[in-house]
C-alpha cells in the first residue's frame, strides 16, 4: 500500500511530467507555427475558414474512433492524451466519428463511446460550441478533392484487377511497376471515376489512386488506393454513395478540415505519415484546404499484460459467450473496468504514469490496479464482509451480556480522517461512522479458527484470545463437527469488559484481530471474484490463439455475510472489505435487499498469519 507523500515534498498536481508531444506542442506555440489559422465555427475547406475569425482554439487535437466496437484501456489512452493536452494549452480536441467505412458502424457504439469520453471526464463542447463531428459528412468533399486531384493530374483510374495491382506494387527489395492504365489522360480519368460514382461498374473492377512513384522506398507511396466501389449503405449517408474514400485518404482530409493542429495516433501510422504530408500539400496547393496543413505524431500504442486490446478480438469474446456482455467485468472496455469498480481518476493517473513514448513496450497489469488502490484507498468506506463463513458461539454470551442481548457497536467508515476528527467537527464536516451490534452468534471467516495450529499462527485456536474487531476480545474454546468431521461451529468465551473504545479495551493483549459479521443484522449478499481473464500475460502476442489461454477460474461467485452499511449500498458504490480488497456494488445487478458486489482489485498487503 503506498503511503501518501509528505506534503513538503509533493509535486503539485499541475506539473506534469513532460513527453515528446508536450515539446512538440510547446515549440509550436512558442514559434507561432499555428498562429494564423482561423476557425470558421465548423469543418470546412479553405474558403469556409476564410471567412471566420482567428481560432480562439491554442491547439486542436481530435480523438477519431472508429464505432465499430465498445472502447477499451488503450483508447482511454488516447482519450487522455488527445482531450488532455487540448486542455493543458489551452486548445480543443474534437470528438469525431470515423465512419468512413460503410459495414461496421452502429449507433449502440456512437452511444457508448460518448457515454466513455463523458465518463472518463473530458467533453466535447467548447464555449458553447459542439466539436463533434463524423466523418462521413465530409464525403462531398472527399469527392470534390478526388475530382481535383485527377484535374491536376495526381490521381487516376486503375482497372488492374486487385491481384495485378499487388504483384506491380514490389516489395521491399523491389520497386513497383506502372500500371499500364497510369497514363490516362486527366479527361479520360475523370469520365471513368464518375462513372465508378454512378454506379456503371461493378464493385472491385476498379479504384482511384493517388500518382505518385511506383518506385518510392516506402511502399504506400507507390500509387496508393484512394476511392473503391462498394455498394452498401451507410448508417448516415444511406444509398447515396456506392464509391468510398479509403482511411488513408480520407484521414488526413478530415484532420484538415476540423484545422486540426497535433494529429497524434499510434505508431503503425508512422509509414503513412509520407502520404498524408503529401496529400495535404496537393489540396493545399489546388487551393482546396487552408493552411498550414496539421502535422501527424505517432506514439506507442498501450500494450497491457494478461489483456487484450483490440476491438475485433474482444467483440469475439462477447459473440462467442465467453464472457457476458462488453461491459463483463473481467473486459478491458471502458465499460467493463467501470462495472468493475475503476474510477475515472485511476485511468487518468496510469495513463499519467505510463507516460508518453515513441517505443513499444508492455505495461504490467498491476500498474494499473496500483491506481485503483491508490484512488480508492482514500475515498472508499470500510466495512466488514465475511467471504467464506463459518458460525461462531460466544457460549458465555447470555449468562454475562444478557439473553438474547445485542450490544451496538461502531467503527469510522474512512479510518484515515480519523486525524482530522477533531478539525473535522469543528467545521462540521462529518465523519462517516458504520454501526453494527454484537451477539451471542457470529460469522467469521473459516480460515480464521484452526483446531491444530500451524507454527506462528495467531487467530483463533483453542486457548487463544483474539480481538473482534470493533467488538470485544474473546478466548477460544474449541469447535463442534458434523459426522464428517468438518466444522460446524466456532466455540468461543467473551471477555467482558474489552469493547473497543471503551477504557478497558486494552486490559487484555492479543496478537490478532479478526473480521466478523453478527448472525442478527448480517445480511447475505452474492460477491462475485474475478481474476484476470487469460492465463497468459501476452494472450494474443505474435498471432497466438488467445481463447486457448481464456483463464477456467476468472469468475468465482461465493455468499458472502455482509455488515448492514454494506448492504445499503447503492449501485457503483465502492468499499474496502477490511482485509480482503477492494469491492463496488455492481451498477446492473445490484438492488435494495439482494445485494451483489464484485471484487475491483486485491489489497496489496495480503492478510496476516
Ligand atoms: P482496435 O484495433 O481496437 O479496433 P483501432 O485503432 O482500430 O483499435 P479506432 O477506433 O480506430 O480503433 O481508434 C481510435 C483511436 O484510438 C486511434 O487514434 C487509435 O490510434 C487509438 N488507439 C486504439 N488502440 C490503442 C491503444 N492500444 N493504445 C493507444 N491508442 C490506441
Ligand atoms: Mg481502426
Amino acid at each position: 500500500m503506498s503511503t501518501p507523500t509528505p506534503a513538503n515534498t509533493a509535486v503539485p498536481e499541475t506539473v506534469k511530467p513532460s513527453n515528446f508531444l508536450r515539446q512538440i506542442i510547446e515549440h509550436d506555440l512558442e514559434k507561432g507555427t499555428y498562429a494564423s489559422r482561423r476557425w470558421a465555427g465548423s469543418p470546412g475547406d479553405a474558403a469556409h475558414h476564410a471567412a471566420g475569425q482567428p481560432d480562439p482554439a491554442k491547439i486542436r487535437t481530435r480523438f477519431p474512433p472508429e464505432p465499430n466496437g465498445y472502447l477499451h484501456i488503450g483508447h482511454a489512452k488516447s482519450i487522455c492524451i488527445n482531450f488532455g493536452l487540448a486542455r493543458d494549452y489551452g486548445g480543443v480536441c474534437h470528438l469525431r466519428f470515423d465512419d468512413t467505412n460503410p459495414e461496421k458502424e452502429d449507433t449502440e457504439y456512437v452511444n457508448s463511446i460518448k457515454d466513455a469520453v463523458q465518463w472518463l471526464g473530458f467533453g466535447w463542447i467548447n464555449g458553447g460550441e459542439s466539436n463533434l463531428y463524423q466523418a462521413s459528412d465530409y464525403f462531398d468533399f472527399m469527392y470534390r478533392a478526388a475530382e481535383y486531384l485527377i484535374e491536376a493530374g495526381h490521381a487516376y483510374v486503375d482497372e488492374q484487377t486487385a491481384e495485378q495491382m499487388r504483384i506491380n506494387r514490389g516489395d521491399f527489395g523491389k520497386p513497383g511497376v506502372d500500371s499500364p492504365f497510369r497514363t490516362r489522360t486527366p479527361a479520360e480519368n475523370l469520365a471513368r471515376f464518375r462513372e465508378m460514382r454512378n454506379g456503371l461498374h461493378e464493385d472491385g473492377s476498379m479504384v482511384l489512386r493517388a500518382r505518385i512513384d511506383m518506385a518510392s522506398p516506402n511502399i504506400n507511396m507507390r500509387d496508393p488506393a484512394i476511392y473503391r466501389i462498394r455498394r452498401a449503405t451507410h448508417h448516415n449517408t444511406g444509398d447515396t454513395w456506392c464509391i468510398y474514400p479509403m482511411y488513408t485518404y480520407a484521414h488526413p482530409i478530415e484532420d484538415a478540415l476540423e484545422q486540426i493542429t497535433h494529429s497524434l495516433c499510434t505508431l503503425e501510422f508512422e509509414d503513412q505519415r509520407p502520404f498524408y504530408d503529401w496529400l495535404l500539400e496537393r489540396l493545399i496547393e489546388g487551393g482546396l484546404l487552408a493552411s498550414p496543413p496539421p502535422r501527424q505524431y505517432e506514439f506507442a500504442r498501450l500494450n497491457l499484460t494478461y489483456v487484450i486490446t483490440s476491438k475485433r478480438k474482444l467483440a469475439q469474446l462477447v459473440y462467442d459467450h465467453k464472457v457476458s456482455g462488453w461491459d463483463d467485468p473481467r473486459m478491458p472496455t471502458i465499460v467493463g473496468l467501470r462495472r468493475r469498480g475503476y474510477t475515472p481518476a485511476s485511468i487518468q493517473t496510469f495513463v499519467e504514469r505510463i507516460g508518453v513514448t515513441k517505443s513499444d513496450s508492455w505495461i504490467d497489469y498491476s500498474t494499473l490496479e496500483g491506481c485503483l488502490r491508490e484512488d480508492l484507498e482514500l475515498k472508499a468506506h470500510r466495512g466488514m464482509a465475511v467471504l467464506n463463513p463459518v458460525k461462531l458461539v460466544l457460549t458465555n454470551w447470555d449468562a454475562v451480556m444478557g439473553a438474547g442481548h445485542l450490544e451496538p457497536c461502531s467503527l469510522p467508515a474512512l479510518p484515515h480522517h480519523n486525524h482530522e476528527a477533531t478539525q473535522g467537527a469543528a467545521e462540521g464536516v462529518e465523519i462517516p461512522v458504520r454501526h453494527f451490534t454484537i451477539g451471542k452468534e457470529l460469522w467469521i471467516e473459516r480460515e480464521d479458527f484452526e483446531e491444530m495450529p500451524p507454527k506462528g499462527y495467531k487467530r483463533l485456536f483453542p486457548g487463544n484470545k483474539v480481538r473482534l474487531k470493533g467488538g470485544y476480545v474473546i478466548e477460544c474454546t474449541g469447535c463442534t463437527k458434523d459426522a464428517g468431521g468438518n466444522i460446524t461451529e466456532v466455540l468461543a468465551t467473551v471477555v467482558p469488559g474489552t469493547k473497543s473504545g471503551t477504557p478497558g479495551a486494552d486490559s487484555v493483549k492479543v496478537k490478532a484481530a479478526i473480521t466478523w459479521v453478527a448472525v442478527a443484522d448480517g445480511v447475505s449478499a452474492e460477491v462475485r471474484m474475478y481474476d484476470r481473464l487469460f492465463l497468459d500475460a501476452h494472450p494474443d502476442a505474435g498471432g497466438k490463439d488467445f481463447i486457448e489461454s481464456l483463464n477456467p477460474n476468472s469468475l468465482k461467485v461465493v455468499t458472502a455475510i455482509v455488515e448492514p452499511s454494506l448492504a445499503n449500498a447503492k449501485p457503483d458504490d465502492k468499499f474496502q472489505f477490511e482485509r480482503h480488497g477492494y469491492f463496488v456494488a455492481d451498477r446492473v445487478d445490484h438492488a435494495a435487499g439482494k445485494p451483489v458486489f464484485n471484487l475491483a482489485v486485491g489489497l496489496k498487503d495480503s492478510w496476516g498469519k
